[in-house]
């Protein structure tokens, strides 16, 4: 079903994401075609647009693969009824809204003989990649995550970053755990405090500590209310100097020397390992960010804290 024209593919939810990042990655790739949209408000002009994913899945089975560009609570139903159809999944992050339904996904993919690939954007980020070969070997001390963003500048109108399945501020957050588990040893929850909006379900600021095996630990700093600059840093002490990841993985600096990355180009690599996996038949689900999130909501202190409005 890999054709070298390009994997026809259909982008479900015309939001934010798919706009911004998904459209012109695609539009961009040799490797895949953009065959329809499915939104029930959104459009793409020049496409065959369905309003319903059941639909697109029943008329256009000459469109092997689906991306999911939707909110997490949505995802899951969308995502049994493409696989159960035959069809190759990519996931926006987070993979579900909890640990068991991502892990019953799996299992129909593996049932359906398709592919399920669960993105975490930030892995792709220039300096993550150079960051995790440059650990390798060194003893890690310390790590400190700060992740402080103006939740009206990046989320603005979206209701459902506060209902209960919308994670609040783990949404950016789990973009530095993706980061964290990808270029550290494991590492567990050990606690956790939550600070909800009197108004909201979700948190809009929370502080996690960690530990590793290996013996580090390491704390995170969330929050939703940053204005004016915005931090998106891990800053990781090791035996050989400190490695500070800053702006999502886009820069990185060893003792305060700037180390070279690479182009950001985190929607352009998923769509190519995307490839790659439908090439070899593979599956990609890696669950360790979204278990952080769930073990610091098992674990988590709730605190809380002045009503929050846009
Ligand atoms: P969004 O714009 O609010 O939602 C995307 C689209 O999903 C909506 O336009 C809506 O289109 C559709 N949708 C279907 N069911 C929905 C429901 N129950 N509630 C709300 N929308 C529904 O969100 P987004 O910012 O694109 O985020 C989507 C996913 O991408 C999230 O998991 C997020 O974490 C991830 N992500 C977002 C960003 C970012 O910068 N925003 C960055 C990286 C990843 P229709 O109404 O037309 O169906």
């Amino acid at each position: 079903m890999v054709s070298q024209a390009g994997t026809k593919i259909a982008v479900v939810g015309v939001g934010k994401i798919a706009r911004d990042q998904h459209l012109p990655s695609i539009e961009r790739s040799s490797e895949f075609e953009l065959a329809a949209a499915v939104s029930r408000h959104g459009r793409v002009e020049g496409l065959d647009n369905y309003t319903n994913l059941e639909t697109m899945l029943r008329e256009r089975a000459d469109i092997p693969a689906v991306a999911l560009c939707v909110p997490p609570e949505p995802r899951y139903e969308m995502a049994v009824a493409a696989l159960k159809a035959g069809r190759h999944v990519l996931l926006e992050k987070p993979p579900g809204t909890t640990v068991g339904e991502v892990e019953a996904l799996i299992h129909l993919s593996r049932e359906k003989n398709v592919t399920l690939f669960a993105t975490w954007h930030s892995r792709f980020a220039p300096c993550v990649e150079p960051a995790r070969q440059w650990l390798q070997g060194k003893k890690i001390r310390h790590v400190e995550i700060v992740w402080k963003e103006d939740v009206r500048r990046w989320h603005p109108g979206q209701a459902w970053i506060w209902e209960a399945g919308g994670f609040g501020v783990f949404d950016p957050g789990i973009n530095a755990l993706s980061i964290l588990t990808a270029i550290v040893p494991p590492v567990f929850v050990t606690g956790a405090t939550l600070k909800v909006p009197q108004n909201f379900q979700t948190p809009i600021a929370a502080e996690l500590t960690m530990r590793s095996l290996a013996g580090f630990e390491v704390t995170a700093d969330f929050d939703w209310r940053q204005e004016g600059p915005q931090t998106w840093e891990i800053r990781i002490e090791t035996d050989a100097g400190l490695l500070v990841l800053a702006d999502g993985g886009s820069r990185m600096s060893i003792d305060g020397s700037s180390h070279p990355g690479g182009l950001e180009a985190e929607y352009d690599g998923i769509y190519h390992r995307f490839a790659e996996l439908l090439k070899a038949g593979e599956s990609d689900v890696d669950l360790a960010p979204l278990k952080l999130v769930a073990d610091a909501f098992l674990l988590g202190r709730t605190m809380d804290v002045e009503a929050f409005h846009e």
